[in-house]
């Protein structure tokens, strides 16, 4: 598996629970980009006691013979395997819109009411981004919930109607090595959990990461947790009622 981002890591975790020997290689950390060190951490702990094996590699890995049979890494080292999947990142598909001024390197720039930069034309789903406001950089979440959050507010735009709610939602969900992750909230998570109801350690915990602006991102780890009893709890960074 080279990346060990959200879709290398259920991958291998699918081949690890069918028995299938399997090597994750990225230049990073398992999901430390997205989702900090700290969980990171944790979700590396258990995919590896679940035989998941990690790599990595000081560098992007290439990917070797024809047809593929393996990768290098950038200190020479070979690995070889019966199939090699790549997830390593995807890029918007725009090339169907070159010439209109709707699109650039990062995919279909829209606001808030999910207005392109072409008047009369908005647009939703992974092959947007969030242009920058000069209070944040642009920001791409390609993700389900906010496919359809942002679908509502273009369909509303288009028809001249108010945004039934907000067009950015943060709610994404992963499963990795058996344990089911929900998380309601900005990412990444920077630093220790403000919060920790359970135990991360025994796989059943609720936490929550504080931010400046007063919201917070809840984390269901290995729970059950309603995604409305997430959204509350990332509304507001104060800790919830015993
Ligand atoms: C393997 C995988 C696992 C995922 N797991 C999760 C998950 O657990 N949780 C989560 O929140 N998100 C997950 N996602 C992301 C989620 O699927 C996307 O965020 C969501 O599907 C985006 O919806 P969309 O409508 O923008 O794009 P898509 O679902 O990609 O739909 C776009 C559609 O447009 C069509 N299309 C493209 N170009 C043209 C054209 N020129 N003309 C006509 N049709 C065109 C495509 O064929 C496609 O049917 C996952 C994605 C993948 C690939």
């Amino acid at each position: 598996m080279v990346g060990a981002g959200f879709l290398g890591m259920e991958v291998a975790s699918a081949c690890a629970a069918r028995g299938i020997p399997v090597t994750v290689v990225d230049a990073d950390r398992p999901l430390e980009r997205v989702l900090g060190g700290y969980l990171s951490a944790a979700i590396t702990a258990r995919a590896s006691a679940s035989d998941i094996r990690f790599v990595q590699a000081a560098g992007f890995a290439t990917l070797t013979g024809d047809p593929v049979n393996g990768v290098l890494l950038p200190d020479g080292t070979e690995l070889t395997a019966d199939l090699v999947v790549t997830c390593a990142g995807e890029v918007p598909c725009t090339d169907w819109l070159a010439g209109t001024g709707l699109a650039d390197r990062l995919g279909v720039g829209v606001d808030h009411a999910c207005a392109t930069a072409v008047p009369g034309v908005f647009a939703a789903g992974d092959v947007t981004y969030l242009r920058s406001d000069g209070t944040r950089p642009d920001r791409r979440t390609p993700f389900w919930s906010n496919a359809v959050a942002q679908g509502r507010t273009a369909a509303a735009s288009a028809l001249g109607l108010p945004p039934s709610g907000p067009s950015q939602d943060d709610y994404f969900w992963t499963e990795v090595a058996g344990l089911a992750v929900k998380i309601v909230g900005r990412l990444p998570l920077i630093g220790e959990p403000a919060m920790v109801q359970g135990s991360v350690a025994d796989g059943r915990a609720l936490l929550s990461w504080n931010h400046a602006d007063g919201t917070a991102t809840a984390v269901a780890y290995g729970l059950r947790k309603p995604v409305a009893a997430l959204r509350g709890l990332a509304a507001t960074s104060s800790p919830p009622s015993p």
